[in-house]
């Protein structure tokens, strides 16, 4: 894989995650928020399995637990750090980057404690919630638009490339930097596998840039073997493979569109750090059965998720009924972000009936078997 070989990429040499300093998470009073990035609880989700009527045991890695609310402090962190290590950055520097978000949080937070200005390029489809947050974290935020390919000039991605070469500025470029699938490799899946005690059948996530889903899926078949590992991508994007299953036509709340409404996942280029050959399946979702699971998920279970963790159950649900997983196997499924990035969209009712999506239909499926 062509990682940035800025870092070192031999990263089976490198075995020093936060999990191996000794001692429990939050045993000890920590230096600052970044501590508390990692160390993500494990919840077994028994009452959504009775709900949606599956037999194998399903499992919830809550990544909305890390101190900046996901999946992507992790990275944030790592990246800022190997920039650091390497000399490339020193604190005062400007720091860009394009993101959906939570990269940009999980930078921002890194970057206000340890004293970098930040600029966050992001596509104007991103919650208000996730610009606040990094606003408040003392980022600038450039809004670019939701339609731009990744490759126009005025997307997020090529906007921040120009920043960079105008203001003297670094790009850590999560869709390049090895720091991102790292970050899992060594942090994500090994706790994974210390919780699960490396009992474990089938592993699903949802990819953007795909390092959440590489760096686990490398780590996790190393230790266990036998897993499997699905990968769950939005209809409108080009990641699942093979490319055949990449219908283009949107399916969403209020008809058939171009943009889907879930945030975070899918992409219209193949990002470098991720790597397809450690997928073994692909499944597509759409936005009325990622918010309609997500809401189902969050009554059953009160786990407070975001958007893409609904797209992510929804994936893992229809994987789960098409290949008949029952009782005795085990299946993970990482939940990347929190309900608080989207308080004003997909966890606002009026918000889901303007954008086509039927609150009564959804709150039929959540209670019509009266658990
Ligand atoms: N879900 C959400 C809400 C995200 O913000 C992201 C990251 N863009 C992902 C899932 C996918 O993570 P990754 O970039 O590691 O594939």
């Amino acid at each position: 894989v062509g990682w940035d070989a800025a870092v070192d990429t031999d990263f089976h040499k490198l075995q020093t995650g936060p999990w191996k300093k000794g001692g429990r998470p939050y045993e000890q009073i920590c230096d600052s928020a970044l501590d508390l990035v990692g160390f993500t609880p494990m919840v077994r989700m028994s009452r959504l399995a009775k709900h949606l009527e599956v037999d194998c045991e399903i499992l919830g890695k809550c990544e909305f637990f890390n101190a900046g609310g996901s999946v992507k402090d992790r990275i944030g962190k790592r990246m800022i750090e190997e920039a650091e290590k390497s000399g490339r950055i020193k604190k005062g520097d400007i720091l860009i980057e394009p993101t959906s978000g939570n990269t940009g949080i999980g930078l921002c937070m890194a970057a206000a404690i340890k004293g970098y200005r930040m600029i966050i390029c992001l596509p104007m489809k991103m919650s208000g919630e996730k610009v606040n947050t990094m606003k408040t974290l003392g980022a600038e935020i450039i809004r670019t638009p939701t339609e731009a390919a990744w490759n126009a000039l005025d997307s997020h991605i090529y906007l921040s490339a120009r920043l960079a070469k105008e203001l003297n500025g670094h790009v850590l470029d999560q869709y390049k930097n090895a720091g991102n699938p790292l970050a899992h490799y060594e942090g994500t899946a090994e706790e994974i596998i210390e919780q699960t005690g490396g009992k474990l059948d089938y592993m699903v996530m949802s990819a953007g840039t795909g390092g959440t889903v590489t760096g686990c899926a490398l780590k996790l078949k190393e230790k266990i073997p036998g897993i499997k590992i699905v990968a769950v991508d939005p209809y409108g994007s080009i990641l699942a493979a093979p490319d055949s299953m990449n219908d283009k036509s949107v399916r969403t709340g209020a008809g058939v569109g171009t943009q889907y409404q879930v945030e975070g996942i899918g992409y219209d280029f193949i990002p470098t750090v991720i790597d397809k050959r450690a997928i073994d399946y692909w499944v597509k979702t759409d936005d009325d059965e990622s918010f309609a699971m997500g809401r189902n998920l969050i009554r059953h279970e009160g786990l407070l998720i975001g958007g893409s963790c609904g797209a992510t159950m929804a994936g893992a649900f229809r994987f789960i009924k098409e290949n008949k997983i029952g009782a005795g196997k085990r299946v993970a499924i990482l939940f990347a972000d929190s309900s608080r990035n989207y308080m004003s969209k997909n966890m606002d009712d009026s918000w889901m009936e303007a954008n086509g999506f039927s609150m009564k239909e959804i709150n039929r499926t959540c209670n019509e078997k009266g658990y």
